[in-house]
């Protein structure tokens, strides 16, 4: 049972969490957000989210009403009044209730724990994209604005595939609806878009790991490199890392997933272990003798 959120600051019982229907994340959409797990009582990349969170904040002219530290004590503090071991947090900041329902004002903060997903890290045969013609507004904010993607869903439903592809003017790849790409070109080289991307978490782990022993890329990619791919695969902080198997009509390399995705995928996990270790070694001061 999740029993608590916090809004502005204070816990309260997650069924009386709640904001006025004036805010203007209601009203005109005007909202960052930031997700991410926690397993054994501890967010996973904790700093990584919170400088996004706050990065979000600042290029919308938004103030988080927080220092980071103060932040992630409030965190931290909700995880363990709910008293479970594993969840997602999802932080939230709005424009707050707007006088004229157009001017932002006091934003409001919400913390909420959710159970952890079930498709969280699933392995996967590979999934099928189907390409848009999209470029994300301010890409590089984590906005609560999913209108293209989530509007597409019955056309996805309906054509079989499984998740999008934005394409910038029909041209160049950027990313999906909630998932960084990445392709694998010559087996060796692992290549995804610089810019006009938001700057997924799980990218920059997956981008370190990979550069431990590939090439690594961080580039415009064009559509017409898929063609020469020998693989590719989304990442996201519930997805992990997923291959991706087909782009629109085109097979991705022999059309199965591949082992450069494989490889990845088992040093993300590995990566996440140190890290747990590390986080509960410094949660436990070493008992004097
Ligand atoms: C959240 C998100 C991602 C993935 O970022 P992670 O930090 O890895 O979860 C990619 N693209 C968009 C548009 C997103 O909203």
């Amino acid at each position: 049972m999740i029993n608590y959120s916090n809004i502005n600051g204070h816990l309260v019982p997650a069924g009386e969490a709640s904001l006025k229907v004036s805010d203007l994340s209601v009203i005109r959409g005007f909202a960052i957000f930031d997700f991410f797990l926690f397993r054994q009582g501890h967010p996973l990349f904790l700093d990584d989210y919170l400088d996004r969170f706050y990065r979000s904040a600042e290029l919308l002219h938004m103030a988080v009403p927080f220092s980071k530290a103060g932040f992630a004590r409030q965190i931290l503090q909700l995880i363990e009044h709910n008293g479970q071991e594993e969840g997602g947090i999802r932080l939230l900041l709005t424009g707050g209730y707007s006088p004229d329902g157009y001017t932002p004002a006091e934003p409001n903060v919400l913390i909420l724990q959710s159970p952890l997903p079930a498709k969280t890290w699933q392995s996967s045969q590979g999934i099928k994209l189907m390409t848009h013609t999209f470029l994300r507004e301010i890409p590089e904010v984590k906005t609560t604005n999913y209108v293209t993607g989530i509007s597409l869903l019955p056309e996805l439903q309906r054509r079989g595939f499984d998740d999008l592809l934005f394409v910038e003017n029909g041209e160049w790849i950027r990313e999906s609806a909630r998932s960084n790409f990445f392709l694998v070109l010559d087996g060796q080289r692992v290549v995804t878009p610089g810019t006009k991307v938001l700057l997924g978490v799980t990218r920059k782990q997956i981008l370190h790991l990979a550069g431990k022993r590939y090439q690594v890329e961080e580039r415009d990619v064009h559509i017409s490199e898929v063609a020469e791919a020998r693989e590719a695969f989304f990442t996201s902080t519930i997805k992990g890392v997923l291959p991706v198997v087909q782009v629109g009509d085109q097979v991705v390399g022999d059309g199965k997933s591949g082992p450069v995705a494989a490889q990845l995928y088992r040093d993300f996990i590995a990566h996440v272990e140190a890290y747990l270790e590390e986080q509960s070694r410094k949660a436990q001061p070493l008992m004097e003798v």
